[in-house]
């Protein structure tokens, strides 16, 4: 990586702290991702984004920044991307998947917070996150209540932050609610770039963001060749870069490496043993650089087929029509598109546990593991009906409950390597 220091103080960062961050990313990479075997050299490309995620990524979002345009940092799949970009903005994912100052942290948050909501505090109050510091707004948007409270002191760290009101229910009421905030969200960009958002200027959106989700499906369409043609943990690299890479350079290396495996498939090429155990993995995102339960499930031999999560399946499912020829059908169709997100904060959420069954099916899945973080309410406790209602259509189910901390790993592997030579 090229000498960034400048740009890293220009932005705020602590070198010091910042510094330890990339050594241990550094080393977590090398150990999970560049240890494995049978590759597709594709894999390449998002080798080299993820080595330059706080460099040269960092130096084009501040170049768009020199030529005009905005960037919106957001936590959560709910942020309609398709209006960022109408609004001539770019859209940026804040990753929250490491602990970091947790001791500060545990200053303003009780301890019995989520890792998720833990550590993108911590990356504010050490000041590492690059993406976080470059974002000319932040959106938060009231889902679990550990978010919507946070965010009350969260918003006093950023100078920046918006938040974004979400439903609870799929009823028309709530349905009704979500247009409103979508369209107050269009005010706003439009306040801050100046700009009105045409009707063109959402299509275009939507098309990016449209080939962009069609390529991350195309992807997992493919993973339901026996033997699965990659990694889960490589799969899942894609899906967690999808949220930080310029999305029309992200969508054309997604479709070439789409094509290579296409091959692999053709010569019957996999990327573990044809036997591997094939596991579908669901629950609560993963961000950038949570691998911890993806890469004890596949050291076991086993191969991660698909991920229930939105960070994965749940956030690229369903494409967003682009037909209607006014602003207003258009912004229905958005909304439309995201009121399908079967995200566990909503009541009832029955399409989830429909979604899990039709991805253990698609992908061929001998089993699921349900992957819960310590203190999320909303996924854990539906992770009991979860687990219920697969176990009546006999697809086995492992319980996972942690955190971001190494201290359960030995555990951790002992249960998992217990499921997988059960649904061998
Ligand atoms: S799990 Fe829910 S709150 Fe989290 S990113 Fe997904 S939709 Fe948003
Ligand atoms: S992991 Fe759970 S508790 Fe944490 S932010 Fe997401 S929904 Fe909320």
């Amino acid at each position: 990586m090229a000498d960034y220091t400048q740009m890293w103080t220009e932005l705020g960062l602590n070198h010091d702290n910042h510094n330890a961050l990339l050594e241990n990313l550094g080393n977590a990479y090398q150990s999970i991702f560049m240890t494995q075997e049978n590759r597709p050299e594709g894999m390449s490309y998002f080798d080299f984004v993820m080595s330059e995620a706080h460099g040269l990524r960092i130096q084009e979002l501040r170049e768009e920044q020199e030529a005009g345009r905005k960037i919106i940092g957001s936590f959560c799949v709910f942020v309609p991307e398709e209006i960022v970009l109408a609004a001539g903005c770019t859209a940026v994912g804040l990753c929250a998947g490491a602990d970091f100052a947790q001791e500060e942290v545990e200053k303003v948050l009780p301890r019995n917070t989520c890792s998720l909501i833990k550590s993108f505090f911590g990356f504010k109050l050490g000041k590492v996150c690059p993406y976080m510091e470059v974002s000319d707004m932040i959106v938060g948007e009231n889902t679990c209540d550990g978010k919507k409270k946070s965010f009350e002191i969260f918003k006093d760290m950023v100078p920046n932050f918006y938040q974004m009101d979400l439903p609870q229910t799929k009823t028309p009421m709530a349905r009704q609610m979500l247009k409103h905030e979508f369209q107050s969200f269009v005010e706003k960009l439009e306040e801050m770039t100046g700009k009105s958002i045409s009707l063109e200027n959402l299509k275009q959106g939507i098309a990016t963001v449209n080939a962009k989700r069609q390529a991350l499906r195309r992807l997992s369409m493919l993973r339901s060749a026996d033997p699965a043609p990659i990694s889960g943990l490589d799969a899942l690299l894609i899906n967690q870069i999808a949220f930080l890479d310029n999305p029309v350079r992200f969508t054309e290396k997604v479709n070439a490496l789409c094509d290579e495996l296409e091959i692999k498939i053709k010569e019957n090429k996999g990327a573990k043993s044809s036997d591997a155990p094939r596991v579908v993995i669901s629950g609560c995102p993963m961000a950038i650089p949570n691998w911890k339960i993806p890469s004890i499930i596949e050291a076991t031999g086993a191969v991660i087929v698909g991920e229930e999560s939105c960070i994965g399946e749940r956030g690229q499912r369903n494409l967003t029509d682009d037909s209607a020829n006014n602003i207003d059908g258009i912004m229905d169709s958005i909304v439309d598109r995201y009121f399908k997100i079967d995200c566990a904060v909503f009541t009832p959420n029955q399409e989830r546990v429909n979604h899990i069954k039709e991805m253990s099916q698609q992908y061929n899945a001998d089993g699921v593991v349900h992957y819960g973080l310590q203190f999320c309410q909303p996924y854990i406790m539906e992770s009991f009906s979860v687990e219920k209602q697969l176990e009546k259509e006999n697809i086995s189910v492992l319980r996972l409950e942690t955190d971001y901390s190494q201290e359960d790993m030995g555990q951790l592997s002992t249960r998992v390597e217990a499921f997988v030579e059960i649904i061998k």
